[in-house]
Parts: structure tokens; C-alpha cells; sequence
């Protein structure tokens, strides 16, 4: 589903943040990027949905290089969540859901039935939580309203970006849980990103293990563990 070939980015000012990439993610499968702050992760999945273009190397999506794809179409089909979400503040957050619906040429009421119907997916409530605006929100809850956009064009692939990192360990405890549950429904091509080797032992079928710029282990979590 997606693969990286020999990718590497070095930005403006000489710094190489990837080197070398190559690894492949399957269809449905959930892989964590974990490592230090500053190693490459944020720069792998940015990548993905071309906010940053590789140096050299490719990367190919459903087999096809994304470099020739046209970025917009590319980012519907690839849903992005970051640590802070960033919701439209006088927006009501069953608007904010409908968002990208509306974008997409939806009619009014279609786009908000879909709104509601992803709002209930990611355990909030649409007539209570539905109406209310952003800052009313917990913060967990402005993190479920970002999964529920990121679904809204109901992509194949999701990029999360320390998705849960802002909120108290209990909440995230609850947010991996209930992601877990909703990927087992949804099924989507995940790449996650934690600093928390915890969390991404938890949430991943396999994890990529990095150190400066490089994936030094790709490996499923038990396998990752049992290493000396
Ligand atoms: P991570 O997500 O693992 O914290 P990043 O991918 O954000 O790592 O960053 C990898 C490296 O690239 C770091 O050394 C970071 O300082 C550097 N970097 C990130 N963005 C830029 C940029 N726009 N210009 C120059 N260096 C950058
Ligand atoms: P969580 O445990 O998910 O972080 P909180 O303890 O922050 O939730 O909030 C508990 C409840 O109070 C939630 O249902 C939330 O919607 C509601 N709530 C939080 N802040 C506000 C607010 N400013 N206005 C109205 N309701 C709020």
C-alpha cells in the first residue's frame, strides 16, 4: 500500500532528517514510528501526503508514484491528524466534521448526516458534543473531532502524528483503546507516530523503530521487545 524506496530528505540548511528509507506497509496494516524527538518521523509522514517533497528516492502509494500524483486529490485519500488539532473556532464541531464533506460537493444535509454518523464513530455524541463550539471541548474530545475529519473522505490511508500526545495518560489510555477498536472497523493503511515506546507497542501491528534519520528495526512488537 505504501512504499518507501531509498528516501531521503535533507532540507535547506544541510539537515539530513531521513536517510535512505526503505520499508513497505501493508493494506490495513498498523505501523508506529517511534524514536527520540528529531530523528525523522514527522518528516517520513509529511512525505506521505507531500507537505514536504523528497530529496531523492520515491515513494509509491497503491503502487503508484506519488510524485506525479496532484497533491489535493493525493490528501483525499490520505487522512492526517496531528497533536494539535486545529478545529475552526466559531464553528460548531458537527460543522468542523462536516467540513470536508461540504468540500468534497456534498449537499448540506447529506454532509451533516456524515458528520454526525463520524462523531458517533469516534464516541462523541452528535446533538450534545455535535453543537458545541471547540473551546468547549476537552481537550481528548477535540482529538476524537480530528479522527473524525481525518475519516470524513473515508481514505484508505491515515497519517496520525503523536495523535494523542497532549492529553493526560489516562484519556490517551482510553484514545488507544477506542482507536483500536475503530481501526478494527474501519480498517485503514495507518501510520502512527509516539515518542512513547508504550503506545506504539500497544497500537502497532509492526513498528518502526528509528534512530537519527534511519529505521533501525521494522518489526512486530513482541519481536521489537524480545530484542537485547
Ligand atoms: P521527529 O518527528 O522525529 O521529531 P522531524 O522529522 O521533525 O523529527 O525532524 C528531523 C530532523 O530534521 C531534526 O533534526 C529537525 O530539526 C530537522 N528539521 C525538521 N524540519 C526542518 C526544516 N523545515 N528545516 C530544517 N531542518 C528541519
Ligand atoms: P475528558 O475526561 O474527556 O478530558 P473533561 O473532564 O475535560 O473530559 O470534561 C468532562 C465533560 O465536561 C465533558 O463531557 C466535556 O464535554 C464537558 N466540558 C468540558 N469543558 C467544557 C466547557 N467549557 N463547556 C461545556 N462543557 C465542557
Amino acid at each position: 500500500m505504501i512504499r518507501f524506496e531509498q528516501v531521503s530528505k535533507v532540507y535547506a540548511d544541510g539537515t539530513t532528517a531521513v536517510d535512505d528509507l526503505t520499508f513497505e506497509v501493508a493494506a490495513g496494516e498498523l505501523v508506529t514510528l517511534v524514536g527520540p524527538s528529531g530523528c525523522g518521523k514527522t518528516t517520513t509522514m509529511k512525505m506521505v501526503n507531500r507537505l514536504i517533497e523528497p530529496t531523492s528516492g520515491r515513494i509509491l502509494l497503491d503502487g503508484e508514484d506519488i510524485s506525479a500524483a496532484d497533491p489535493v486529490e493525493l490528501r483525499r485519500r490520505i487522512g492526517y491528524v496531528i497533536q494539535q488539532v486545529g478545529l475552526f473556532p466559531h464553528k460548531t464541531v458537527l460543522e468542523n466534521t462536516a467540513t470536508v464533506p461540504h468540500l468534497l460537493g456534498w449537499k448540506r444535509e447529506k454532509a451533516r448526516a456524515r458528520a454526525a454518523e463520524l462523531l458517533e464513530l469516534v464516541g462523541l455524541d452528535p446533538s450534545t458534543h455535535g453543537a458545541r463550539y471547540p473551546e468547549q471541548l476537552s481537550g481528548g474530545q477535540r482529538q476524537r473531532v480530528g479522527v473524525a475529519r481525518a475519516l470524513a473522505a473515508d481514505p484508505p490511508v491515515l497519517l496520525m502524528d503523536e495523535p494523542f500526545g497532549a492529553v493526560d495518560p489516562v484519556v490517551r489510555e482510553h484514545l488507544q483503546n477506542e482507536f483500536l477498536k475503530l481501526q478494527a472497523e474501519v480498517d485503514k493503511t495507518v501510520l502512527f507516530v509516539t515518542h512513547d515506546i508504550e503506545e506504539a507497542v500497544r497500537l502497532g501491528d509492526r513498528i518502526a523503530v528509528y534512530g537519527h534519520g534511519r529505521i533501525e528495526q521494522f518489526d512486530t512488537p513482541a519481536a521489537v521487545l524480545g530484542a537485547p
